[in-house]
């Protein structure tokens, strides 16, 4: 069985693909426009080419960077809520992951998101399930919140870049500006 899993980033692929390829045929995908400023996604980016390089992943990548209709959208969201602006966030990636999935006649669409704690674990399931029948592929969910410590550890391992916020500005704002003033 094949699976098309989105990573956000090299870090939070390490466990789910050593766990997952032992059972299914891995497909990775990156498709990440979330990630601002530029040089942040490109340096994300080239830590995802030379971890799945090393690990000899079969890999697709959607470079599209829609920044202004990215921006103009979680803008607006995140002027009601951030929780508003991460549903528009995860569904955006997932939505391409599973078009992405039935183009290549994927069994299932995945995706790392479902590995760390401080991702809103719910809802990216909710809307990985509703975007998989929307499209007509089944969304493989599994707790990776399991293969979190293990995944930091690999990662620290590794060498591989790690970032230290979740991708927009506005993860980056919260993390280095706001609590400090
Ligand atoms: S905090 Fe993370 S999940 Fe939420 S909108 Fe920003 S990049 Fe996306």
């Amino acid at each position: 069985m094949k699976i098309l899993l989105h990573a956000c980033c090299a870090p939070c692929l390490m466990a789910p693909y050593k766990h997952l390829s032992k059972e299914y045929d891995i497909v990775v995908f990156w498709y990440n426009p979330n990630i601002q400023p530029y040089r942040e996604y490109v340096r994300r980016l080239k830590a995802f080419r030379e971890y799945t390089s090393r690990i000899g992943a079969k890999v697709i990548e959607d470079l599209s960077y829609p920044l202004e209709d990215w921006l103009l959208k979680a803008s607006l969201l995140s002027k009601k809520s951030n929780v508003l602006r991460c549903r528009f966030c995860y569904a955006d990636r997932l939505y391409k992951t599973a078009v992405m999935a039935k183009k290549i006649s994927s069994d299932y669409f995945s995706t790392t998101l479902l590995l760390a704690p401080y991702q809103k674990h719910e809802i990216v399931k909710e809307i990985g399930e509703k975007i998989g029948k929307k499209v007509g592929v089944k969304f493989y969910y599994e707790d990776m919140r399991k293969w979190f410590d293990e995944g930091e550890g690999m990662a620290r391992k590794s060498g591989i870049y790690r970032q230290g916020y979740c991708g927009c500005i506005f993860s980056e704002a919260d993390r280095y500006w706001r609590d400090k003033i």
